[in-house]
């Protein structure tokens, strides 16, 4: 992949054995793909971009207010995600402990103190997710740090804005996003990966591909779904 400017737009060019060329607008912040059949040279990817200039900035903006309306309430009815799977929240008040219930597999049950408001609805789900996490790291590190050779002195879930998962070489540390709980448990483990193979070579390097591809060949397929869903595409012919 390698990036080209058009406009002031940066543009992710991705070559590849198809037919047509294909862009995406993609969540959170719209960043914009295109991917290209090994035949077109950056000069005609530049072009199409201009041509569908007005289409991309349509996205982004769609997107910019989508994300604004996407602000969790933490009532019944919403959305949820859990491991890669959505679930109806389903908010029921009691005079006990707060917690939440996996049901079945489509519906989530929040249970929270009568007169709870958003924030304390949001803590609690939160709460949720941290914990369903603390039980499946471990396992998934001790694997890889036996697969891959490295030892890690500590681990932390924090909420992050823009990174899956961060590296510390020197405190050997990892810290992992509480946003891969509402991922599937494959995409958990691939940033866990990742993060590892850090101490192995600090940069996204030809190397550090290389012992990617050699411990997790499908890592690429991962990626994609951790960052999928797109927010709209197009395709057209060349
Ligand atoms: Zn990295």
């Amino acid at each position: 992949m390698h990036q080209i400017t058009v406009n002031g737009l940066v543009v992710d060019v991705v070559r590849k054995k198809i037919k047509n060329l294909h862009l995406a607008v993609y969540p959170p912040n719209g960043r914009v793909r295109v991917a290209a059949p090994l035949h077109i040279d950056d000069e005609a990817v530049r072009l199409a971009v201009i041509s569908r200039l007005a289409w991309i900035k349509r996205q982004q903006a769609r997107f910019e207010s989508q994300d604004r309306q996407s602000e969790r309430e933490y009532i019944s009815g919403e959305s949820h995600y859990y491991q890669g799977n959505r679930y109806l929240l389903n908010v029921i008040y009691h005079e006990a402990s707060p917690k939440v219930i996996l049901r079945s597999n489509t519906h989530l049950d929040l249970f929270v103190r009568t007169g709870s408001d958003t924030y304390q609805r949001e803590r609690m789900m939160l709460t949720w997710y941290r914990q369903q996490l603390k039980e499946a790291i471990p396992a998934l590190i001790a694997k890889w740090e036996a697969n891959i050779g490295v030892e890690i002195l500590e681990w932390r879930i924090k909420q992050m804005k823009t990174k899956w998962g961060t590296c510390n070489i020197e405190q050997r540390r990892i810290w992992l996003n509480l946003e891969l709980a509402k991922k599937s448990e494959r995409c958990l483990e691939y940033i866990i990966v990742h993060e590892l193979m850090h101490l192995l070579e600090r940069r996204h390097n030809d190397r550090f591909i290389g012992f990617m591809d050699q411990y997790l060949p499908q890592w690429r397929i991962l990626r994609a779904e951790l960052n999928q869903a797109p927010l709209a595409h197009e395709d057209w012919g060349y």
